[in-house]
């Protein structure tokens, strides 16, 4: 049984097969709590976007992907985007005020303009959309 509508399958089938690979195997599943491989079961298209569904190769548990339209295009950026599972810091901005706070944070997911990120904030795990310009990479 597919679950796949015809324009999604159409536009995941266009991505080459290491971008798919990549996708498929950084999923984040809330009952791990972790990157998790998926099981594709199928596609569909929601206004612009293409979402993935599947299960979670490790505990079975329902997981989906969704893929920006913007993101389904190649992108020209010189440098390599952050990856799920990557350690990074957040300029976190402080509000009313031209400073920023280095926090330290995990990527969990990607999408064209923003990264999900998990941040230990003041003791408190916090999870949040940023920029990827507010983010650096760890030296
Ligand atoms: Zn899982």
């Amino acid at each position: 049984m597919s679950t796949w509508t015809p324009e999604a399958q159409r536009l995941w089938e266009q991505l080459p097969a290491e971008t798919q690979h990549l996708i498929l195997t950084h999923v984040w599943c809330p009952h791990c709590g972790q990157a998790r491989r998926m099981a594709l079961i199928g596609g569909t298209i929601i206004v612009d976007d293409l979402v993935l569904t599947g299960l979670c190769t490790v505990c079975g548990h329902r997981v989906a992907r969704l893929l920006e339209g913007d993101g389904l295009r190649p992108s020209q950026d010189a440098e390599p985007a952050f990856q799920p599972g990557e350690e990074v810091i957040w300029l976190k901005r402080v509000p009313g005020g031209p400073y920023v706070i280095p926090m330290t944070a995990t990527v969990i997911a990607r999408t064209a303009k923003r990264v999900k990120i998990v941040a230990d904030d003041e003791g408190q795990m916090v999870t949040r959309y940023v920029p990827s310009e507010s983010l650096e990479r760890r030296a």
